[in-house]
């Protein structure tokens, strides 16, 4: 089996099995408790936390764990938005872009349905980039907050972050990024980005599903989503998931040893891959920006075909991918992602999403790329037959 679908999620990394182990079974300890086993988690989610804030430069007060990228989304995107209008009534509005992950989208449509804040959509180009000029355009003196993510999870697009960052911040407004799927392939450090807050996920990095963090910035007010008895500074109440925290650090800080070499390495396979596909199904279209992409990400559209049954074919012939996120797999809708890049519906619903993990080799991507050409044939002769 060819595994092409690591935007969906990784395996666990043996070296991050291994540190996490000792917190599962002998020193199984609640960091709150007052005895020697809870204060060796207490330690180990100190550590935890200092790993994560080395490699996103900042301080471990600003970093926040909680049970995966979704749940850092909603509290980025509620808490800061809440605790902003809280202090100002007059901020009422938030900023996200036309291709954020629902767990953003769906924060910022809550926001509006419950709390009665207005949802400014920033339109994305052709290639899924959002513009410093199209951000200005809606942002304004009611803006709470800007979330736009820092690479996208279906077409791979990197945005401008740190330029979008010092946008928003012209008007006063704090930025939040969804790096999910920019970690371990792009550079984290908050300070160069310029960003307020930055939501990371375990299971993207090689760290069991169901572990997260948000940086938020020491100053910004965040209101808190989950209430009870004041772990993680008031910001996240819960008996902590220390064995995750300790694997999330420990994903995050190898992954970011070797996020250069990694990069450089994956995105040359990634571009041979593209071309091969290109040759073999002359009118595959590319989605997203062919330059400003994530490593592991080559996603395409196969007009005449259907995304599903390219999908089963390629699993037929060993090839595991998808059909753009995990989150909507299994919807016949085509991807409001891709609609917002101005692909027709039609075309969007022959997308398919083929993403690497960092172990991806040479030959595995040679047998892929002969496989998409096996596969859209078979599609193809068989919608001309039937
Ligand atoms: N944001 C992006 C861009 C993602 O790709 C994902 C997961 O696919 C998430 C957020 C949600 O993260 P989690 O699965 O840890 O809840």
């Amino acid at each position: 089996m060819i595994f092409l679908d690591a935007a969906a999620t990784t395996p666990v990394r043996r070296e991050v099995l291994e540190a996490m182990w000792p917190y599962l079974s002998g020193d199984f300890g609640n960091p709150s408790s007052h005895h020697s086993l809870g204060g060796s988690a207490a330690t180990a989610l100190a550590e935890a936390r200092a790993g994560v804030a080395k490699v996103l430069n900042c301080r471990t007060g600003e970093v926040t764990f909680t049970s995966g990228g979704t749940e850092a989304d909603n509290l980025a995107v509620k808490g800061i938005a809440l605790a902003r209008r809280a202090a100002d009534p007059s901020l009422d509005r938030v900023v996200i872009s036309a291709v954020e992950h629902p767990a953003v989208e769906e924060s910022a449509r809550y926001l509006a349905r419950i709390h009665g804040f207005g949802v400014d959509v920033v339109p994305v180009d052709g290639d899924g980039l959002v513009t410093v000029d199209a951000l200005r355009e809606v942002l304004g003196p009611r803006t709470a907050l800007v979330s736009i993510m820092y690479a996208n999870n279906e077409v791979g697009t990197v945005q401008p972050v740190a330029e979008l960052a010092a946008a928003a911040h012209g008007y006063g407004v704090p930025f939040h990024t969804d790096a999910v799927q920019a970690a371990g392939w792009l550079p984290l450090d908050v300070k160069v980005l310029g960003v307020d807050a930055l939501s990371l996920s375990g299971h993207k990095l090689g760290a069991p599903k169901g572990s997260g963090v948000l940086f938020a910035k020491g100053r910004l007010r965040l209101e808190p989503l989950v209430h009870g008895g004041g772990q993680e500074r008031g910001r996240r109440s819960g008996t902590e998931n220390v064995a995750g925290a300790v694997a999330l650090s420990t994903a995050l800080v190898i992954s970011h040893g070797e996020q250069e070499a990694m990069a450089r390495r994956v995105s040359g396979l990634r571009d041979l891959f593209i071309s091969a596909v290109q040759e073999s199904v002359p009118d595959a279209v590319l989605t997203g920006h062919p330059v400003e992409r994530l490593p592991s990400v080559a996603s395409f559209c196969f007009p005449g075909t259907s995304g599903e049954s390219v999908l089963l074919e390629l699993e037929r012939l060993g090839v595991i991918c998808s059909s753009g996120s995990a989150c909507a797999a299994g919807s016949d809708a085509p991807s409001p992602v891709l609609l917002a890049l101005g692909i027709p519906p039609e075309t969007a619903q022959t997308a398919i999403r083929f993403s690497f993990t960092q172990a991806i080799t040479d030959v595995e991507l040679r047998q892929a790329a002969a496989a998409v050409e096996t596969a859209v044939g078979r599609v193809r002769n068989l919608a001309q037959r039937g």
